[in-house]
């Protein structure tokens, strides 16, 4: 259940309705909108009493959500969401692109790819540091000279730094270095990491599981905004099927169904969502033209000697080229993409 309250409110009304809210025996979440304030019941089994809160001072209107996730949802908020990363607006009119190698696997290669996907037009740098490899024995990345290594992208080129916190024992470092952190695939039902990254003061990267459904992957978003977190990026990317043309199968539908029912913004992974780099830029395009607010692209320099990901990494050569085109995709759409 949802509190609308009147524009503006003063605090003093928000307070009363929060304690009114605790008498009651629930817990009140506050959410400071652009237009208003809103104030969330979570933890509530049954219908509360609305009357005793309507009588409340500032109260405009309540609002019962009848899906199951209530802070992810538009019929709850019906307004964007849009994720300020550094000043980079994620889910706003911009088409936000993130790129860079699958894995982190020294400063020489980093810098390199930077420097080029800097110049096409990407703003945000992927990396992992942390790899959660099939097998024990393949690389598992740089771990915390990786993270150091993304600091100096950062820092040499001006990108935000997007990266994987694999486990509950690494997510506060992830979050020290990066200014997004990534939650993967395979742990987007991993509740404890959830609710460790709802409780993070740093935007979230949600990957969707690659067996999930549309209401597994919002719940895993509400796990994190129950615990405080708003900033939570969704990333479609692809999901098992049949198909063996493809690693995985890349769910566009994802994008219109995520747009339509939650507020928070999405993007997608042609990446490991096809795992071939010569579906990439036609999935991209896709995503674009479907509604996705940005893309996450892995790019390598030398992909064929790449540590990870290398058959799905496309050049900085063609990611310029698909730069151009999105580029004009954009304007096509009314979006922007500098
Ligand atoms: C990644 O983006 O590096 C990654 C491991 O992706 P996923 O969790 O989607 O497999
Ligand atoms: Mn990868």
């Amino acid at each position: 259940m949802l509190i609308v309250m009147e524009s503006p409110a003063t605090r003093e009304m928000v307070d009363s309705v929060c304690r009114e809210i605790e008498q009651m025996g629930l817990q009140p979440q506050v959410i400071e909108g652009s237009a208003r304030t809103v104030i969330g019941i979570t933890g509530n089994k049954s219908r509360v009493n609305s009357d005793r809160i309507l009588a409340q001072p500032g109260v405009m209107d309540i609002v019962h959500v009848t899906q199951p996730y209530r802070l992810v949802s538009r019929e709850a908020f019906p307004e964007d969401t849009i994720v300020d990363v550094n000043g980079i607006k994620v889910g706003g009119p911009e088409f936000v692109v993130m790129a860079g190698p699958c894995a982190v696997e020294s400063r020489e290669q980093c810098m390199a790819i930077a420097e080029k996907v800097v110049a096409s037009g990407a703003k945000i740098f992927r990396g992992g540091a942390y790899k959660p490899r099939t097998s024990p024995y393949s690389f598992q990345g740089l771990k915390e000279d990786g993270l150091k290594i993304l600091a100096e992208v950062r820092q040499e080129h001006g990108l935000a730094i997007v990266t994987e916190a694999i486990d509950i024992d690494v997510i506060d470092m992830v979050a020290d270095y990066a200014d997004i952190v990534q939650i993967g695939s395979r742990n987007m039902q991993n509740y404890s990491l959830l609710r460790k990254a709802g409780r993070l003061k740093k935007p979230i990267l949600l990957k969707r599981g690659m067996a999930a459904t549309m209401e597994e992957f919002l719940m895993a978003a509400e796990y994190i905004m129950n615990e405080g977190n708003r900033d939570v990026i969704l990333c479609e990317r692809g999901v098992r099927t049949f198909a063996d043309h493809t690693r995985n199968t890349l769910d566009l539908s994802a994008v219109p169904y995520i747009k339509h029912t939650s507020h928070l913004p999405i993007i997608t992974d042609p990446s490991h969502g096809t795992g071939r780099k010569d579906k990439v830029v036609a999935l991209s395009r896709a995503s674009i033209a479907a509604g996705a607010d940005g893309l996450l692209i892995e790019v390598h320099h030398k992909p064929a000697e790449a540590m990870s990901d290398g058959s799905q990494s496309i050049t900085p050569d063609a990611f310029d080229e698909m730069m151009h085109s999105l580029r004009r995709l954009a304007d096509a759409l009314d979006r922007s993409l500098p």
